[in-house]
Protein backbone atom coordinates (compact mmCIF):
# COMPACT_ATOMS: atom_id res chain seq x y z
CA UNK A 1 0.00 0.00 0.00
CA UNK A 2 1.37 3.43 -0.80
CA UNK A 3 2.57 6.11 1.60
CA UNK A 4 0.12 8.76 2.57
CA UNK A 5 0.73 12.03 3.94
CA UNK A 6 -1.28 14.48 5.20
CA UNK A 7 -2.21 17.61 8.01
CA UNK A 8 -4.23 15.96 10.90
CA UNK A 9 -4.82 19.36 12.77
CA UNK A 10 -7.22 22.01 11.65
CA UNK A 11 -5.57 24.32 8.79
CA UNK A 12 -5.62 27.42 11.08
CA UNK A 13 -2.72 29.40 13.37
CA UNK A 14 -2.51 27.62 16.27
CA UNK A 15 -0.01 26.31 18.62
CA UNK A 16 1.12 23.10 16.76
CA UNK A 17 0.38 21.55 13.95
CA UNK A 18 0.45 17.77 13.49
CA UNK A 19 1.48 16.24 9.79
CA UNK A 20 0.81 12.29 10.13
CA UNK A 21 2.92 9.91 7.56
CA UNK A 22 1.99 6.47 7.41
CA UNK A 23 2.88 3.37 5.39
CA UNK A 24 5.76 1.50 4.41
CA UNK A 25 7.66 4.38 3.02
CA UNK A 26 6.88 6.27 5.86
CA UNK A 27 9.92 6.22 8.23
CA UNK A 28 12.21 6.73 4.82
CA UNK A 29 10.21 10.14 3.79
CA UNK A 30 10.61 10.88 7.98
CA UNK A 31 14.48 10.36 7.39
CA UNK A 32 15.05 12.26 4.32
CA UNK A 33 12.96 15.68 5.71
CA UNK A 34 14.10 15.51 9.73
CA UNK A 35 16.82 15.72 11.04
CA UNK A 36 17.29 14.84 14.97
CA UNK A 37 19.56 17.26 17.09
CA UNK A 38 22.55 15.64 18.59
CA UNK A 39 23.00 13.54 15.09
CA UNK A 40 20.61 10.47 15.78
CA UNK A 41 19.27 8.89 13.34
CA UNK A 42 15.15 8.55 12.27
CA UNK A 43 16.07 4.65 10.86
CA UNK A 44 17.62 4.88 14.38
CA UNK A 45 14.48 5.28 16.34
CA UNK A 46 12.76 2.49 18.23
CA UNK A 47 8.38 2.94 17.93
CA UNK A 48 6.86 4.96 20.66
CA UNK A 49 9.87 7.71 20.96
CA UNK A 50 10.62 11.25 19.75
CA UNK A 51 13.03 13.41 18.79
CA UNK A 52 13.58 17.00 18.84
CA UNK A 53 15.03 18.31 15.76
CA UNK A 54 14.67 19.90 12.19
CA UNK A 55 12.99 19.87 9.28
CA UNK A 56 14.60 20.85 6.09
CA UNK A 57 13.98 20.62 2.64
CA UNK A 58 16.18 17.88 0.79
CA UNK A 59 16.33 19.59 -2.58
CA UNK A 60 18.22 22.61 -0.68
CA UNK A 61 19.69 21.66 2.64
CA UNK A 62 17.32 24.60 3.49
CA UNK A 63 16.13 24.29 7.60
CA UNK A 64 12.20 25.06 7.64
CA UNK A 65 11.31 24.73 11.31
CA UNK A 66 11.79 23.47 14.46
CA UNK A 67 9.83 20.16 15.38
CA UNK A 68 9.04 17.41 17.11
CA UNK A 69 9.06 13.73 15.45
CA UNK A 70 6.98 11.00 16.87
CA UNK A 71 7.98 7.33 15.98
CA UNK A 72 5.46 4.58 15.65
CA UNK A 73 6.59 1.36 14.44
CA UNK A 74 4.16 -1.12 12.53
CA UNK A 75 2.03 -3.01 13.82
CA UNK A 76 2.22 -0.62 16.95
CA UNK A 77 0.44 1.99 15.39
CA UNK A 78 -3.32 3.69 14.82
CA UNK A 79 -2.90 2.67 11.10
CA UNK A 80 -1.20 -0.24 12.46
CA UNK A 81 1.88 0.47 9.79
CA UNK A 82 4.73 2.56 10.04
CA UNK A 83 3.72 5.75 11.29
CA UNK A 84 6.20 9.35 11.83
CA UNK A 85 4.06 12.55 13.18
CA UNK A 86 5.83 15.93 12.40
CA UNK A 87 4.38 18.41 15.54
CA UNK A 88 5.67 21.23 13.57
CA UNK A 89 4.87 25.37 14.58
CA UNK A 90 0.98 25.68 13.65
CA UNK A 91 1.20 28.39 10.56
CA UNK A 92 -0.52 27.65 7.71
CA UNK A 93 2.55 28.40 5.82
CA UNK A 94 4.73 26.36 7.60
CA UNK A 95 2.22 23.42 7.83
CA UNK A 96 1.29 23.38 3.68
CA UNK A 97 4.72 23.66 3.21
CA UNK A 98 6.19 20.56 5.12
CA UNK A 99 3.51 18.79 3.59
CA UNK A 100 4.70 19.72 -0.19
CA UNK A 101 8.02 18.47 1.21
CA UNK A 102 6.82 15.23 2.06
CA UNK A 103 4.95 14.63 -1.19
CA UNK A 104 8.41 15.65 -2.61
CA UNK A 105 9.29 12.50 -0.18
CA UNK A 106 7.59 9.99 -2.02
CA UNK A 107 4.05 10.48 0.01
CA UNK A 108 0.37 11.13 -1.50
CA UNK A 109 -2.42 13.03 0.08
CA UNK A 110 -4.20 11.07 2.29
CA UNK A 111 -8.06 10.72 1.28
CA UNK A 112 -10.98 11.36 3.42
CA UNK A 113 -10.73 8.88 6.78
CA UNK A 114 -7.64 7.56 5.27
CA UNK A 115 -5.17 6.57 8.40
CA UNK A 116 -8.68 4.98 10.21
CA UNK A 117 -9.83 3.44 6.94
CA UNK A 118 -5.96 1.89 7.02
CA UNK A 119 -6.59 1.02 10.56
CA UNK A 120 -10.13 -1.18 9.81
CA UNK A 121 -8.14 -2.86 6.75
CA UNK A 122 -5.25 -3.52 9.03
CA UNK A 123 -7.23 -5.38 11.39
CA UNK A 124 -7.07 -2.36 14.07
CA UNK A 125 -10.43 -1.19 14.52
CA UNK A 126 -13.97 -2.81 13.07
CA UNK A 127 -16.15 -0.62 11.46
CA UNK A 128 -18.33 0.21 14.59
CA UNK A 129 -15.69 1.38 16.09
CA UNK A 130 -14.06 3.04 13.25
CA UNK A 131 -17.29 4.96 13.17
CA UNK A 132 -17.08 5.95 16.46
CA UNK A 133 -13.49 7.77 16.05
CA UNK A 134 -15.60 10.46 14.08
CA UNK A 135 -18.09 10.56 16.92
CA UNK A 136 -15.53 11.42 19.47
CA UNK A 137 -14.50 13.76 17.01
CA UNK A 138 -17.46 15.52 16.77
CA UNK A 139 -18.95 15.20 20.00
CA UNK A 140 -20.70 18.13 21.87
CA UNK A 141 -21.88 16.47 25.25
CA UNK A 142 -20.24 14.24 27.87
CA UNK A 143 -22.87 11.56 26.80
CA UNK A 144 -22.37 11.46 23.49
CA UNK A 145 -18.74 12.00 24.01
CA UNK A 146 -18.45 8.70 26.74
CA UNK A 147 -20.97 6.89 24.41
CA UNK A 148 -18.75 7.12 21.41
CA UNK A 149 -15.82 6.06 24.03
CA UNK A 150 -17.69 3.15 24.84
CA UNK A 151 -18.18 1.80 20.64
CA UNK A 152 -14.15 2.67 20.21
CA UNK A 153 -13.61 0.27 23.07
CA UNK A 154 -15.37 -2.22 21.15
CA UNK A 155 -18.48 -2.63 23.24
CA UNK A 156 -20.99 -2.58 20.42
CA UNK A 157 -19.15 -4.88 18.18
CA UNK A 158 -19.26 -7.14 21.09
CA UNK A 159 -22.84 -7.09 21.56
CA UNK A 160 -23.38 -7.69 17.58
CA UNK A 161 -20.47 -10.24 17.72
CA UNK A 162 -22.82 -11.83 20.83
CA UNK A 163 -25.67 -12.51 18.82
CA UNK A 164 -23.73 -13.16 15.50
CA UNK A 165 -22.00 -16.00 17.54
CA UNK A 166 -25.48 -17.38 18.61
CA UNK A 167 -26.24 -17.73 15.28
CA UNK A 168 -23.50 -19.33 13.80
CA UNK A 169 -23.60 -22.02 16.47
CA UNK A 170 -27.48 -22.66 15.39
CA UNK A 171 -26.67 -23.00 11.75
CA UNK A 172 -23.64 -25.39 12.30
CA UNK A 173 -26.14 -27.29 14.21
CA UNK A 174 -28.66 -27.23 11.70
CA UNK A 175 -26.07 -27.59 8.94
CA UNK A 176 -24.90 -30.64 10.61
CA UNK A 177 -28.07 -32.31 11.12
CA UNK A 178 -29.70 -31.37 7.45
CA UNK A 179 -25.99 -32.42 5.72
CA UNK A 180 -24.87 -35.66 7.45
CA UNK A 181 -28.57 -37.75 8.61
CA UNK A 182 -27.10 -40.97 8.18
CA UNK A 183 -24.45 -39.51 11.74
CA UNK A 184 -27.71 -40.06 13.59
CA UNK A 185 -27.04 -36.81 15.21
CA UNK A 186 -29.36 -35.59 17.60
CA UNK A 187 -32.00 -33.50 16.15
CA UNK A 188 -32.34 -30.05 16.99
CA UNK A 189 -34.70 -29.33 18.89
CA UNK A 190 -37.53 -26.68 18.08
CA UNK A 191 -37.71 -24.99 21.54
CA UNK A 192 -33.60 -24.64 21.10
CA UNK A 193 -34.23 -22.97 17.72
CA UNK A 194 -36.53 -20.42 19.14
CA UNK A 195 -35.13 -20.01 22.34
CA UNK A 196 -32.25 -18.80 20.41
CA UNK A 197 -33.79 -17.36 17.88
CA UNK A 198 -35.90 -15.33 19.99
CA UNK A 199 -33.35 -14.71 22.24
CA UNK A 200 -31.40 -12.63 19.35
CA UNK A 201 -34.45 -10.52 18.13
CA UNK A 202 -34.62 -9.54 21.88
CA UNK A 203 -31.01 -8.42 22.20
CA UNK A 204 -30.89 -6.25 18.93
CA UNK A 205 -34.63 -4.84 19.34
CA UNK A 206 -33.26 -3.23 22.84
CA UNK A 207 -29.80 -1.94 20.38
CA UNK A 208 -32.55 -0.27 18.27
CA UNK A 209 -34.65 0.93 21.14
CA UNK A 210 -31.83 2.47 23.01
CA UNK A 211 -30.64 4.15 19.64
CA UNK A 212 -33.56 6.29 19.51
CA UNK A 213 -32.36 8.10 22.65
CA UNK A 214 -29.12 8.25 22.19
CA UNK A 215 -29.50 10.24 18.58
CA UNK A 216 -31.57 12.51 20.94
CA UNK A 217 -28.67 13.34 22.68
CA UNK A 218 -26.22 12.62 20.28
CA UNK A 219 -27.91 15.67 17.37
CA UNK A 220 -30.66 16.96 20.12
CA UNK A 221 -33.98 17.39 19.84
CA UNK A 222 -35.43 19.10 16.68
CA UNK A 223 -38.01 21.77 18.75
CA UNK A 224 -41.01 24.53 17.62
CA UNK A 225 -41.86 27.10 19.80
CA UNK A 226 -45.53 27.67 18.71
CA UNK A 227 -48.04 30.14 19.94
CA UNK A 228 -49.92 33.53 19.05
CA UNK A 229 -48.54 36.55 18.67
CA UNK A 230 -46.99 38.06 21.79
CA UNK A 231 -47.45 35.46 24.36
CA UNK A 232 -43.55 35.41 24.48
CA UNK A 233 -42.05 33.25 21.99
CA UNK A 234 -39.15 35.19 21.37
CA UNK A 235 -38.35 35.99 24.64
CA UNK A 236 -38.78 32.44 25.80
CA UNK A 237 -36.37 31.77 23.14
CA UNK A 238 -34.15 34.51 24.08
CA UNK A 239 -33.73 33.10 28.07
CA UNK A 240 -33.10 29.35 26.34
CA UNK A 241 -30.03 30.84 24.44
CA UNK A 242 -29.04 33.28 26.79
CA UNK A 243 -28.77 36.25 24.76
CA UNK A 244 -31.19 38.73 22.46
CA UNK A 245 -31.22 37.06 19.09
CA UNK A 246 -34.80 37.41 18.08
CA UNK A 247 -36.26 40.74 17.97
CA UNK A 248 -38.94 41.09 20.89
CA UNK A 249 -41.20 44.16 19.97
CA UNK A 250 -44.90 44.27 21.74
CA UNK A 251 -46.62 44.98 18.13
CA UNK A 252 -48.55 41.57 17.68
CA UNK A 253 -47.39 39.66 14.39
CA UNK A 254 -43.89 40.82 14.31
CA UNK A 255 -41.78 37.35 14.91
CA UNK A 256 -42.25 36.26 11.04
CA UNK A 257 -39.13 34.34 10.49
CA UNK A 258 -38.00 31.06 11.50
CA UNK A 259 -34.88 31.61 13.17
CA UNK A 260 -33.06 28.24 13.70
CA UNK A 261 -30.41 28.10 16.96
CA UNK A 262 -29.73 25.45 19.07
CA UNK A 263 -29.80 26.05 23.39
CA UNK A 264 -28.15 23.40 25.88
CA UNK A 265 -30.29 22.63 28.58
CA UNK A 266 -28.33 20.16 31.26
CA UNK A 267 -27.37 17.28 28.57
CA UNK A 268 -30.27 17.69 26.16
CA UNK A 269 -29.63 20.32 23.13
CA UNK A 270 -32.79 21.71 21.49
CA UNK A 271 -32.85 22.47 18.14
CA UNK A 272 -35.16 25.44 18.34
CA UNK A 273 -37.14 27.66 15.86
CA UNK A 274 -38.82 29.73 16.61
CA UNK A 275 -42.01 30.28 14.41
CA UNK A 276 -44.47 32.64 13.71
CA UNK A 277 -47.79 31.76 15.07
CA UNK A 278 -50.35 29.78 12.92
CA UNK A 279 -52.98 31.84 12.84
CA UNK A 280 -54.82 32.90 9.68
CA UNK A 281 -53.49 36.19 8.33
CA UNK A 282 -54.17 38.62 5.01
CA UNK A 283 -50.67 39.72 5.51
CA UNK A 284 -48.55 38.07 2.62
CA UNK A 285 -45.32 37.93 4.26
CA UNK A 286 -46.55 37.07 7.47
CA UNK A 287 -48.90 34.20 5.50
CA UNK A 288 -45.23 32.62 4.41
CA UNK A 289 -44.04 32.61 8.16
CA UNK A 290 -46.89 30.72 8.84
CA UNK A 291 -46.48 28.16 6.05
CA UNK A 292 -43.13 27.68 7.09
CA UNK A 293 -44.26 27.25 11.16
CA UNK A 294 -46.59 24.25 10.16
CA UNK A 295 -44.16 22.74 7.93
CA UNK A 296 -41.56 23.23 10.72
CA UNK A 297 -44.16 21.12 13.11
CA UNK A 298 -44.93 18.14 10.91
CA UNK A 299 -41.14 17.80 11.27
CA UNK A 300 -40.40 18.61 14.73
CA UNK A 301 -39.48 16.38 17.80
CA UNK A 302 -40.76 18.19 20.17
CA UNK A 303 -43.48 21.23 20.64
CA UNK A 304 -43.25 23.87 23.31
CA UNK A 305 -46.69 25.29 23.04
CA UNK A 306 -46.29 29.42 24.78
CA UNK A 307 -49.72 30.58 26.07
CA UNK A 308 -50.06 34.05 27.92
CA UNK A 309 -51.34 32.94 31.26
CA UNK A 310 -52.49 36.48 32.28
CA UNK A 311 -54.69 36.09 30.12
CA UNK A 312 -57.74 33.78 29.56
CA UNK A 313 -57.25 31.16 26.30
CA UNK A 314 -59.06 32.36 23.34
CA UNK A 315 -60.60 31.29 19.98
CA UNK A 316 -56.76 31.66 18.62
CA UNK A 317 -55.12 29.62 21.76
CA UNK A 318 -57.60 26.92 21.33
CA UNK A 319 -56.99 26.60 17.54
CA UNK A 320 -53.42 26.45 17.68
CA UNK A 321 -53.94 23.72 20.42
CA UNK A 322 -56.20 21.66 18.71
CA UNK A 323 -53.75 22.13 15.69
CA UNK A 324 -50.87 20.77 17.77
CA UNK A 325 -52.85 18.36 19.45
CA UNK A 326 -53.55 16.56 16.16
CA UNK A 327 -49.96 16.16 15.59
CA UNK A 328 -49.85 13.99 18.14
CA UNK A 329 -46.23 14.80 18.66
CA UNK A 330 -44.16 15.38 22.21
CA UNK A 331 -45.88 18.30 23.93
CA UNK A 332 -44.79 20.96 26.61
CA UNK A 333 -47.26 23.33 27.42
CA UNK A 334 -45.74 26.63 28.91
CA UNK A 335 -47.71 29.20 30.40
CA UNK A 336 -45.47 32.38 30.34
CA UNK A 337 -45.20 35.75 31.96
CA UNK A 338 -46.54 34.02 35.02
CA UNK A 339 -45.07 37.22 37.04
CA UNK A 340 -48.52 38.64 35.72
CA UNK A 341 -50.63 36.71 37.56
CA UNK A 342 -51.96 33.12 36.70
CA UNK A 343 -55.00 33.55 34.76
CA UNK A 344 -54.01 29.77 33.15
CA UNK A 345 -53.94 26.94 34.84
CA UNK A 346 -53.01 23.26 34.94
CA UNK A 347 -56.63 22.31 34.56
CA UNK A 348 -57.20 24.26 31.79
CA UNK A 349 -54.61 21.72 30.35
CA UNK A 350 -55.44 18.38 31.07
CA UNK A 351 -53.46 15.51 30.95
CA UNK A 352 -50.53 17.59 29.33
CA UNK A 353 -47.44 18.54 30.62
CA UNK A 354 -47.37 21.76 32.15
CA UNK A 355 -44.98 24.12 32.69
CA UNK A 356 -45.53 27.98 34.18
CA UNK A 357 -42.50 30.05 33.94
CA UNK A 358 -41.79 33.70 33.31
CA UNK A 359 -39.51 34.55 30.24
CA UNK A 360 -39.09 38.19 30.78
CA UNK A 361 -37.50 37.67 34.15
CA UNK A 362 -35.60 34.21 33.40
CA UNK A 363 -37.89 32.42 35.68
CA UNK A 364 -38.65 28.39 35.49
CA UNK A 365 -35.50 27.19 33.02
CA UNK A 366 -35.35 24.04 35.74
CA UNK A 367 -38.46 22.96 35.53
CA UNK A 368 -38.89 23.49 31.71
CA UNK A 369 -35.38 21.42 31.37
CA UNK A 370 -36.94 19.02 33.98
CA UNK A 371 -39.77 18.57 31.96
CA UNK A 372 -37.51 17.65 28.47
CA UNK A 373 -35.70 15.41 30.09
CA UNK A 374 -38.18 13.27 31.33
CA UNK A 375 -40.21 13.22 28.26
CA UNK A 376 -37.17 11.86 25.93
CA UNK A 377 -35.91 9.68 29.36
CA UNK A 378 -32.72 10.94 29.76
CA UNK A 379 -32.96 10.53 33.35
CA UNK A 380 -33.14 6.81 32.95
CA UNK A 381 -30.66 6.51 30.30
CA UNK A 382 -27.85 4.64 30.86
CA UNK A 383 -24.60 6.27 29.92
CA UNK A 384 -22.78 3.57 29.21
CA UNK A 385 -25.80 1.64 27.04
CA UNK A 386 -23.93 1.38 23.66
CA UNK A 387 -25.50 2.35 20.46
CA UNK A 388 -25.69 2.64 17.04
CA UNK A 389 -23.40 5.32 15.75
CA UNK A 390 -25.56 5.97 12.92
CA UNK A 391 -28.40 5.37 10.44
CA UNK A 392 -26.30 2.72 8.85
CA UNK A 393 -25.57 0.17 11.57
CA UNK A 394 -29.46 0.78 12.90
CA UNK A 395 -30.41 -0.22 9.41
CA UNK A 396 -28.64 -3.49 9.24
CA UNK A 397 -29.77 -4.38 12.83
CA UNK A 398 -33.05 -3.72 11.64
CA UNK A 399 -32.69 -5.69 8.34
CA UNK A 400 -31.39 -8.62 10.34
CA UNK A 401 -34.01 -8.14 12.90
CA UNK A 402 -36.45 -8.79 10.56
CA UNK A 403 -35.18 -11.68 8.88
CA UNK A 404 -34.53 -12.93 11.98
CA UNK A 405 -38.41 -12.76 13.18
CA UNK A 406 -39.41 -13.96 9.80
CA UNK A 407 -36.96 -17.37 10.68
CA UNK A 408 -38.60 -17.44 13.92
CA UNK A 409 -42.46 -17.76 12.64
CA UNK A 410 -41.14 -20.20 9.47
CA UNK A 411 -39.57 -22.43 12.42
CA UNK A 412 -42.83 -21.95 14.80
CA UNK A 413 -45.20 -23.04 11.68
CA UNK A 414 -43.22 -25.90 11.04
CA UNK A 415 -41.46 -25.34 7.92
CA UNK A 416 -38.40 -27.23 6.75
CA UNK A 417 -34.94 -26.50 8.34
CA UNK A 418 -33.65 -25.12 5.21
CA UNK A 419 -35.56 -22.81 4.86
CA UNK A 420 -35.67 -21.26 8.33
CA UNK A 421 -31.72 -22.00 8.23
CA UNK A 422 -31.68 -19.79 5.00
CA UNK A 423 -33.60 -17.05 6.83
CA UNK A 424 -30.51 -17.12 9.35
CA UNK A 425 -28.34 -16.75 7.53
CA UNK A 426 -29.54 -13.92 5.57
CA UNK A 427 -29.60 -12.77 9.42
CA UNK A 428 -25.68 -13.32 10.01
CA UNK A 429 -24.72 -11.66 6.69
CA UNK A 430 -26.53 -8.50 8.14
CA UNK A 431 -24.82 -8.42 11.22
CA UNK A 432 -21.67 -8.88 9.39
CA UNK A 433 -22.21 -6.31 7.30
CA UNK A 434 -23.25 -3.73 10.52
CA UNK A 435 -19.60 -4.70 12.04
CA UNK A 436 -17.72 -4.46 8.72
CA UNK A 437 -16.85 -7.94 8.83
CA UNK A 438 -17.84 -8.47 5.47
CA UNK A 439 -19.25 -5.42 3.92
CA UNK A 440 -18.89 -4.42 0.76
CA UNK A 441 -16.51 -2.46 -0.43
CA UNK A 442 -19.06 0.75 -1.82
CA UNK A 443 -20.23 0.64 1.94
CA UNK A 444 -16.33 0.81 3.73
CA UNK A 445 -16.18 3.65 1.29
CA UNK A 446 -18.95 5.74 1.96
CA UNK A 447 -17.92 5.16 5.69
CA UNK A 448 -14.70 6.62 5.24
CA UNK A 449 -16.10 10.04 2.93
CA UNK A 450 -17.52 11.07 6.07
CA UNK A 451 -14.65 11.75 7.98
CA UNK A 452 -12.11 14.83 7.49
CA UNK A 453 -8.79 14.42 5.96
CA UNK A 454 -6.35 13.65 8.41
CA UNK A 455 -8.03 11.49 10.95
P1 LIG B 1 -43.83 36.64 20.55
O1 LIG B 1 -44.61 37.47 19.59
O2 LIG B 1 -44.64 35.45 21.00
O3 LIG B 1 -42.48 36.24 20.08
O4 LIG B 1 -43.68 37.52 21.88
P2 LIG B 1 -42.44 38.38 22.36
O5 LIG B 1 -41.38 37.49 22.91
O6 LIG B 1 -42.07 39.32 21.30
O7 LIG B 1 -43.07 39.13 23.62
C1 LIG B 1 -44.18 39.99 23.51
C2 LIG B 1 -44.23 40.93 24.69
O8 LIG B 1 -44.45 40.21 25.90
C3 LIG B 1 -42.94 41.70 24.89
O9 LIG B 1 -43.26 43.02 25.29
C4 LIG B 1 -42.26 40.97 26.02
O10 LIG B 1 -41.39 41.78 26.77
C5 LIG B 1 -43.43 40.49 26.84
N1 LIG B 1 -43.11 39.28 27.62
C6 LIG B 1 -42.59 38.13 27.17
N2 LIG B 1 -42.44 37.25 28.19
C7 LIG B 1 -42.88 37.87 29.31
C8 LIG B 1 -42.97 37.49 30.69
O11 LIG B 1 -42.60 36.38 31.11
N3 LIG B 1 -43.51 38.39 31.54
C9 LIG B 1 -43.92 39.63 31.13
N4 LIG B 1 -44.42 40.45 32.05
N5 LIG B 1 -43.83 40.02 29.86
C10 LIG B 1 -43.33 39.17 28.94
Amino acid sequence: MSTVCAVSTPLAEGGIAVIRISGEGALEAARRLFKPFGGKSVADMPGYSCAYGKVIDPATGEAVDDAMLTVFRAPHSYTGEDTAEISCHGGIYITKRILRLCLGAGCRQADRGEFTKRAFINGKLSLTQAESVMDMISARGELTLRSARLTREGRLFKRIDGVKQQLVALLAELAAWVDYPEEDLPAVEDTAIQATLSGACAELSRLIADYDCGMVLRSGIDTVIAGKPNVGKSTLMNMLLGYERSIVTSEAGTTRDVIEETARLGELELKLSDTAGIRETSNTIEQLGVSLAKKRLDECALIIAVFDTSAPLDEEDSELLEYIRALDKRLIIVLNKSDLGARLTRQDFPGERVVELSAKQGQGLEELTAAVSELFGADSYDPDTTIFANERQKRCAEEALERLQAALSAAMLGETLDAVTVMIDSAAEKLMELTGERAAEAVVDQVFERFCVGK
